[in-house]
């Protein structure tokens, strides 16, 4: 696995705080960010899939980017998420363009935390799959500090 740099730790501390709030304010325990090379936050997103299932973190952060920035832009940024981004949020970032992945706590760690919660049904397929059968490489980089992206999560699904 590819080491994370300082910058890529900064933000994931920044996306770690942001997942807390999505709970904090009502939603499911999920952030994500778009960062450029240069470290400029180009989108940062909470989870929304209360009024539309199709909202995760990832997704909405990558809309964002999407709307204002071309895949050749967005080759060089990177999707920070307090969680490993599902086979939907992989294949989004693949369209974005975006060209590297940083997560916190995997997919397997989250499935374990879900259950079969119907809230949250978790699909049990590495992102580095989905990314596998691109085009393009997608470098990624995790799962990176799961003790504290499991923090969002305590208590909150109904397994
Ligand atoms: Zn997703």
């Amino acid at each position: 696995m590819t080491t994370p740099t300082a910058q890529d730790h900064d933000f994931l501390t920044r996306v770690l705080a942001l997942a807390q709030r999505s709970r904090d304010e009502g939603h499911h325990p999920f952030a994500a960010m778009v960062v450029a090379a240069d470290g400029s936050v180009i989108a940062e997103a909470m989870n929304a899939s209360s009024t539309d299932r199709t909202a995760h973190a990832e997704m909405n952060a990558l809309r964002m980017a999407s709307q204002r920035h071309s895949p050749a832009q967005l080759a060089g940024a990177t999707l920070y998420a307090n969680a490993e981004p599902c086979a939907m949020c992989a294949g989004g970032t693949y369209w974005s363009g975006v060209g590297r992945v940083v997560y916190a706590m995997s997919e397997a760690s989250l499935l374990q935390l879900t259950g079969s919660d119907p809230e949250n049904p978790t699909l049990s397929l590495p992102c580095r799959d989905v990314f596998a059968r691109g085009q393009r490489p997608t470098e990624v980089i995790g799962p990176l500090r799961e003790d504290e992206a499991r923090a969002a999560h305590a208590g909150f699904w109904r397994k």
